[in-house]
């Protein structure tokens, strides 16, 4: 099967790979849908050179990734199980069935493992597919059983693609301070990761103010639900969130752009007793803790991913709720157009993109 792989410097090659075969314990999933994420830029734009590359990846959780040679990409995947190992039973997989798969494998055991957080393993570096093992930028996928979360019937596999990612990463966030429709919430930033944020913070009840710098996200977040709109460009964002919240400023806000002066806004546009969660990674602001933490009452949370569950629970939510999640998908790609998929991506002008099988 052909393969997509990162080999540096913003080239993109697709390789020959054996098809594969599941071991004990594993599955193969035909991939339906996969999606390509800001986060891949890191691999993509990373530097050919050897001992480059080693410098700039030390420590951070994709460093083994050129160990034992090239990897598949994407960790956005969505498709079918056609392969059941040894050892895996009828519950945790079937022919047939249509599953996402939740991007990591740690050791199964830990506190964090068993309670779906596999990304924060306690005993081992985790594999996370796409990046340290094979992704889903290929016909077929490999991954371990548990990794399996069941698609509902009901849900595009586009859709599955994006929770996988970044509509679960939205999800998860906004799930720690559970707004409901006496809550405003100020969603910094309308990426994908924003957007879906935006959908889902909407279908919840909420009264939802969207920013982001760049107008047509803006407009699109008004079609995905946002009440209100403020471009941080043009106007000062907190002041512009308590003109629209009576003087008070938002019950909550999610900070998904990693801008540090979105960072420090999303901290200065709460109202007293406000909850910020973090998601978008960017360097700390200067805030000032005294008074505008501690003094008001504020809560900081950061949100790393999803676990499991919440990924399921987000499946769910979606179906139930009509959200459609797959709207976040601007851009709609075949394997063979991967080169020219993430020349736009690097670009960053354009929204989300997704190979289909
Ligand atoms: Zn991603
Ligand atoms: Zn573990």
């Amino acid at each position: 099967m052909r393969g997509v792989t990162f080999p540096g410097d913003r080239r993109v090659e697709i390789m020959n790979f054996d098809d594969p075969t599941p071991g004990p314990g594993e599955v193969v999933i035909e991939v339906k849908a996969s999606g390509l994420c800001g986060s891949d830029l890191h691999a993509y734009r990373a530097p050919t050179d050897d001992a480059a590359f080693r410098e700039l990846a030390k420590g951070k959780p994709y460093e083994t990734m050129r160990d034992n040679g090239p990897k598949i990409a994407g960790h956005e995947p969505c498709g079918v199980v056609v392969a059941v190992g040894p050892g895996v039973s009828e519950r945790v997989a079937r022919l047939g069935q249509r599953v996402m798969i939740h991007h990591y494998s740690g050791c199964h055991v830990c506190d964090q493992c068993r309670t779906g957080w596999p990304q924060m393993c306690e005993e081992m570096v985790p594999d996370i597919y796409g990046w340290t093992a094979h992704g889903a930028h290929a016909k077929y996928m490999k991954c371990a059983a548990h990794t399996l979360v069941t698609l509902p019937e009901g849900l595009s596999f586009e859709a599955g693609a994006a929770i996988a990612c970044g509509s679960g990463t939205s999800y998860a966030a906004l799930r720690k301070v559970q707004p409901n429709a006496s809550h405003t919430v100020a969603i910094f930033g309308q990426g994908p990761v924003g957007l879906s944020g935006t959908q889902f913070a909407a279908a919840m009840g909420a009264r939802v103010i969207a920013l982001d710098v760049n107008k047509e996200r803006l407009e699109t977040a008004r079609r995905f639900g946002a009440a209100e709109t403020i471009n941080p460009a043009e106007v000062d964002a907190p002041e512009a969130i308590r003109e629209l919240t009576h003087g008070r400023g938002a019950h909550f806000s999610i900070e998904t752009s990693g801008a540090q002066q979105a960072i420090a806004d999303a901290i200065k546009s709460l109202r007293l007793w406000g909850t910020a969660v973090f998601v978008g990674l960017g360097r700390p602001p200067v805030v000032d803790f005294a008074s505008d933490v501690i003094f008001r009452q504020i809560s900081l949370q950061g949100s790393f991913t999803f676990s499991t569950n919440i990924m399921e629970e987000c499946a769910v939510f979606s179906v139930d709720r009509g959200v459609e999640v797959e709207a976040v998908f601007s851009d709609r790609w075949s394997l063979e157009q991967a080169a020219q998929a993430y020349d736009l991506l690097d670009k960053q002008s354009s929204g989300k993109g997704v190979i289909i099988f």
